[in-house]
């Protein structure tokens, strides 16, 4: 990827961060001054700021994303996360036939490199395909410095533009939507958005069907960006169930339109 545009997003997080360190400063001066309680007050906030920017997906403190298609034109949206799996997809891409239904597939970019005819026959089948980390660090994306959410994100789309570059991503979806103050602009750097949901059944940790999907058929409404996971235990079953209720819906469900508007207004579940 261009080291010149990594240079310069490079130091853009920087400068970020030495702004954001700013605060740091003034609990020092309040500290040395003998504003104890100021000091320790002006600290929580800072640092609970911090940490509702990073770690809840519906906060855009750090930076805009989508989190719902417009309501107008009665469209929905499938996003299915963490392929491409070997067993998974093929059946996957199916059931999505079965029911006329196209997806937007967030791939991880190692697991991609490992399954290339699979990302092909993803876009030949007529889904999308998005990035969603070069190595999916789940637990640790949250806190990345610049450089290596560089490789993480840069590289994911370098993987998958190779595998297929009539049709690079165009979206980028943060492990677990956790972001830091560094995500969104390195995302955008590389001409990614970044995109969240508006309707998922936490499939990822849960294995009860019925709830999954009751949870998602709650949510879904016109505008709707559902989530799902491919790898877990039961997502072929969920990928059934939601494809099915999806189809049984009035809603159109496509991949997403050339242009978005970011939805500041809307929440993300
Ligand atoms: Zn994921």
């Amino acid at each position: 990827m261009n080291a010149e545009l990594r240079a310069r997003t490079l130091r853009h997080a920087y400068l970020r961060l030495s702004l954001m360190l700013a605060p740091a400063l003034g609990v020092l001066w309040l500290a040395l001054n003998g504003h104890g309680a100021a000091a320790v007050l002006l600290f929580c906030t800072v640092l609970t700021t911090m940490m509702i920017g990073t770690l809840v997906p519906r906060c855009a403190l750090f930076g805009r994303m989508i989190k719902r298609l417009p309501a107008e034109g009665n469209l929905a949206l499938l996003t299915i996360d963490d392929g491409p799996h070997p067993e998974h997809t093929p059946a996957i891409l199916d059931i999505l036939d079965q029911h006329g239904i196209k997806a937007l597939f967030f791939l991880v970019g190692e697991r991609a490199a490992r399954h290339p005819e699979l990302v092909r026959e993803i876009v030949v089948r007529g889904h999308e395909i998005g990035n969603h980390t070069q190595t999916h660090p789940a637990t640790t994306f949250w806190m990345l410095r610049p450089a290596r959410l560089w490789q993480e994100i840069a590289g994911c789309q370098q993987t998958l533009t190779a595998l297929c570059p009539e049709h690079p991503p165009r979206f980028f979806r943060p492990p677990a939507g956790h972001h830091n103050a560094f995500t969104a602009l390195t995302a955008r750097a590389l001409g990614l958005r970044m995109m969240l949901w508006s309707a998922r059944g936490f499939d990822g940790v849960l294995q009860e069907v019925p709830f999954i999907t009751q949870r998602i058929a709650s949510r879904l409404q016109p505008g709707a960006i559902v989530l799902i996971h491919e790898g877990t235990p039961v997502a072929v079953e969920v990928a059934q169930a939601v494809a099915a209720m999806m189809k049984a819906s009035a809603l159109k469900c496509d991949t997403p339109p050339a242009s978005l508007p970011f939805g500041h207004h809307q929440v993300a579940a």
